[in-house]
This record gives structure tokens, C-alpha cells and sequence, in this order.
């Protein structure tokens, strides 16, 4: 196994979550030293009551939430979408997929207080359209609901809540132009019935304005959810002025 591990390491040098520099094979796995320095920086104190990004006064809606009521509701964002963090999700998403979840998964273990997640039924990544997911050969939402999962016990759902409109990316698109890509692209699978009066915490990577899990909470709750909440590992910060720098 060593000897295997060896070769692998010379075929496929490890490289860093955040920059991809190659690391040294004496060196651990996943951060290159200069990543290493100075660790990462999760959201703490007043947050949005609704989409999770810093904001006070506590309990009161951010900008760009005040203007669109969420149909969740709230959503746990751990970083923002910037710097050092946001290319650990965009390099999860683009370039390693499941072998670096072992890296992420102890990330959010060491940052987050885990209780904060426990009070839930089910966590629901948001799908993928099956196509894509076969494409891409994994669902980025899926790999992070599994690593919470392991990491508190509550099981995920992949199967109830499926994406049936192939919709384009909803990079570049505003707010309106994101919840026209969006509407109709989920529904409820024949397995609908274990969610009933359930607490679910939908599981996505990017928080941008809460289209796309505004969508799928309206899908859990009609098929009867008891409450609906969010985690994403990042959420685009918006502006004074309430709009955000679209990705
Ligand atoms: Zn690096
Ligand atoms: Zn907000």
C-alpha cells in the first residue's frame, strides 16, 4: 500500500486545496506552507437572519434579504465567497471532487460549533441535473451533506428532491434573471413521504441570493416540510446597497 501510495504520489503529485502549487511529498497533504499560515476565517458574530452573511444589528435582514423574503428560514454560512475559501469550494467543485472532502471535512469540523447543525431530520443537498452529475461524475452539494452527515449523525436525503430542468449556470445572471432560470427546476421524487413534518437543512456550496434554495424550500414544504433552513460553505457578500457582485 505504502509502495502504491508512493507511485501515485510521483504520478499525481499532491497539490495544495487553495493554490494547486504541488506539494512536496514529506510535506501533509492539501496545504502548501504558504496556505498553511494563518489559517481560514469563518463568518463569526452578527450575521443576516436570513442568508447568513455578516450584517448587524443581529436578527434583522441584510439588504438584499430585506428586498426578497426567503421562503427558508435561515442559511449557515460558514466563509465568505472570497479569498483563500472561495477557491477551496471552486477548486472542490473544478478540479480534486471527493478525494479532497477528507481536507474539507475537517475544515468545517475545526471551525464550526457542529451542534449548530444537529437539530434537523435530514439534510437535502440541492441535486444536480442527472446528466451533469454523470458528467461532472459527482454533485459538490451531495459530498458536503455526506461530510456533515458523518459528522453529526443526521442522515442525508439524495433521492426525494430531484432537479428536472436542465437549467443553465446562474453565473452572470441577476436576481430576477436567476429566479426565471430556477422556477420549475425541481420536484419531489416518489419517495416524497418521509419528509413530511420534518426539519430539513438543504445542503448547497455558494450562497448568491437564495434563488436556487428559495426553489427548492418551496418543493420541500408543499410535499409537506415541517421547516426548511440552509447551510452553504460560502455566501457571495452583497453591497451597501443591496446588490451583489454576481458569479
Ligand atoms: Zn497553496
Ligand atoms: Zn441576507
Amino acid at each position: 500500500m505504502f509502495l502504491i501510495d508512493f507511485f501515485l504520489d510521483i504520478l499525481y503529485p499532491p497539490r495544495c486545496a487553495v493554490c494547486r502549487d504541488i506539494i512536496p511529498i514529506d510535506k501533509p497533504r492539501w496545504l502548501c506552507d504558504d496556505c498553511a499560515r494563518g489559517g481560514f476565517t469563518p463568518i463569526e458574530g452578527s450575521v443576516c437572519e436570513s442568508c447568513g452573511a455578516p450584517f448587524s444589528p443581529l436578527r434583522a435582514a441584510c439588504p438584499g434579504c430585506h428586498n426578497n423574503a426567503h421562503k427558508f428560514v435561515s442559511n449557515y454560512a460558514l466563509f465568505l465567497y472570497a479569498g483563500r475559501e472561495r477557491e477551496i469550494i471552486l477548486n472542490l467543485k473544478y478540479h480534486f471532487g471527493p478525494p479532497m472532502m477528507a481536507f474539507v471535512k475537517k475544515l468545517i469540523k475545526d471551525t464550526i460549533d457542529i451542534t449548530k447543525l444537529t437539530g434537523f431530520d435530514f439534510y437535502v443537498p440541492v441535486p444536480m441535473y442527472k446528466k451533469k452529475e454523470a458528467d461532472r461524475g459527482f454533485n459538490q452539494a451531495h459530498l458536503l451533506a455526506r461530510a456533515l452527515s458523518e459528522l453529526t449523525g443526521v442522515p442525508v436525503l439524495k433521492d426525494v428532491v430531484l432537479r428536472i430542468k436542465n437549467t443553465s449556470a446562474q453565473s452572470g445572471l441577476d436576481h430576477l434573471g436567476r429566479k426565471q432560470n430556477i422556477t420549475g427546476a425541481f420536484a419531489l421524487s416518489g419517495k416524497k413521504d418521509v419528509i413530511l413534518s420534518k426539519a430539513i437543512l438543504i445542503v448547497d456550496d455558494i450562497y448568491t441570493t437564495g434563488s436556487t434554495m428559495d426553489e427548492c424550500t418551496g418543493v420541500l414544504l408543499s410535499g409537506g416540510a415541517k421547516s426548511v433552513n440552509g447551510f452553504t460553505f460560502c455566501v457571495v457578500p452583497y453591497k451597501s446597497d443591496g446588490s451583489i457582485d454576481l458569479i
